[in-house]
């Protein structure tokens, strides 16, 4: 049947000219998938639409002398076997010019061109960058609602993008901005810095309750090195950041914004 090529390559299909059939069954198409039979009979789907609704105009002019039938696939059947072997050809043939684009290869290519834009966007973006919001190696993901804006309060929130940024509570930053009635020294006597949570004396108290990444050994950081790939842990996982300030009681205890 002439008007199914693209079926006919796929493998998935056959059919077959019934010419030693009586005129009232023309041609007999048989399919191994019931969605495509589905397709051919009713809805014609957005992928190879084009040849589905030929394979309808066709059935369409022999006045309903066109059948089709479920055929199982991988049971032996040689017209299935025949559909197999010209679907393997058509993958390793070229390309024909006067093909028209389906839809799923143009959204296939939308999508890659997509990708290929976030990719270049967040690479020029990066060159701008802090070294210290580079430091914490975040993906550049704009499809999915950033999991920190689901499990943490405001003020939870604004702690966490002001380590990420170094701009918040800290005291460089309040010298630098002349903010002369900030406090800069957390409850422990230090400077408040942005990595100061993990190093604070006070915080590592509860160490023993810090939430901990994978099934490895708690090992209390002791190193800045080490603390601060703790500290990259929490910025990577908003909930375990949560976690954090609740059983350490950081910000609300050790070391809040205006402690005297
Ligand atoms: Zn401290």
């Amino acid at each position: 049947m002439s008007s199914t090529p693209r079926l006919l390559e796929r493998g998935a299909d056959w059919s077959v000219p019934c010419k030693r059939r009586p005129p009232a069954l023309r041609s007999l198409y048989a399919s191994t998938t019931p969605d495509v039979i589905w397709c051919l009979r009713r809805t014609a789907s957005e992928t190879s639409q084009w040849a589905f609704l030929a394979f309808q105009k066709a059935a369409d002019t022999w006045h309903g002398t066109v059948r089709v039938k479920w055929s199982p696939g991988h049971m032996g059947i040689e017209p299935n076997e025949i559909a197999d072997r010209l679907a393997n050809l058509g993958t390793k043939a070229s390309r024909d010019p006067d093909t028209r684009p389906t839809l799923a290869g143009v959204r296939s290519q939308v999508r890659k061109r997509l990708r290929g834009l976030r990719t270049n966007i967040w690479r020029a973006m990066e060159d701008k960058m802090s070294r210290r919001y580079k430091s914490w190696d975040l993906p550049y993901d704009t499809r999915h609602h950033p999991e920190e804006l689901e499990v943490l309060t405001r003020p939870q929130l604004q702690r966490f993008l002001a380590i990420r940024t170094g701009h918040g509570d800290f005291a460089w930053y309040h010298r630098r901005y002349k903010h002369d009635e900030a406090e800069l020294r957390c409850g422990c006597g230090r400077p408040k810095t942005p990595d100061h949570l993990v190093m604070c004396r006070q915080s590592r108290r509860s160490f023993g309750k810090w939430p901990w990444p994978g099934e490895g050994p708690r090992i209390r950081p002791q190193t800045r090195a080490e603390k601060k790939e703790y500290l990259r842990f929490l910025m990577g996982d908003p909930l375990a950041f949560k976690e954090f300030l609740e059983v350490t009681r950081f910000y609300a205890d050790i070391c809040p914004r205006g402690h005297t």
